[in-house]
């Protein structure tokens, strides 16, 4: 199953899989985050933006209706619907029932707001997180919340010591 894709010209409307989608550039997704978390502080935005990622994305496979028997083709299709998107390049191929390690080898994030702000003080890749336990609830049944979740290493702290983004899921901190 491939992503639905159109654009209708007249109307300047892009729906993926049926819903209308908004991009916006990289310079207003990092001010628009860190808008709010000078707004409502770090953590309270952190929660905010994991979980409402989380629904809008759960969302969009409401909509999509797959119908795989094989989590993997979730994942896969998750994968997909993430670069379409245009927030980078995502790797399930080491997550499970209990969770796992997300790779992010591109990170719309991540990439950017190091081009932006300079080296940031934590991970920066919230949409991604709440896309990823969206993404593996759907996939496996499973219950991940905005408390499972954790980027353990981020390009935007430090391109030179992290390379990629690494995410883990797992319920009690594993
Ligand atoms: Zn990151």
């Amino acid at each position: 199953m491939s992503v639905p894709i159109s654009f209708d010209k007249e109307k300047n409307i892009l729906t993926i899989g049926g819903q209308p989608v908004v991009l916006h550039c990289h310079h207003y997704n990092m001010f628009l985050q860190q808008s709010i978390a000078d707004l409502i502080g770090e953590e309270n935005a952190r929660n905010l933006q994991i979980s409402s990622a989380q629904k809008v994305i759960s969302k969009v496979y409401d909509n999509l209706k797959p119908s795989f028997s094989d989590p993997k083709e979730i994942l896969e299709l998750g994968a997909e619907i993430f670069k379409k998107l245009g927030y980078g390049i995502i790797d399930f191929s080491k997550v499970g029932k209990s969770g796992g390690q997300i790779m992010l080898p591109m990170s719309h994030y991540a990439f950017n707001w190091f081009e932006k702000f300079g080296p940031a003080k934590s991970g920066v890749c919230l949409f991604a997180m709440g896309f990823i336990l969206a993404t593996i609830n759907r996939a496996f049944g499973t219950d991940f919340s905005v408390t499972d979740i954790r980027e353990v290493e981020c390009r935007a702290m430090n391109p030179e010591e992290h390379e990629h983004c690494v995410i883990e899921v797992g319920k009690n901190g594993n």
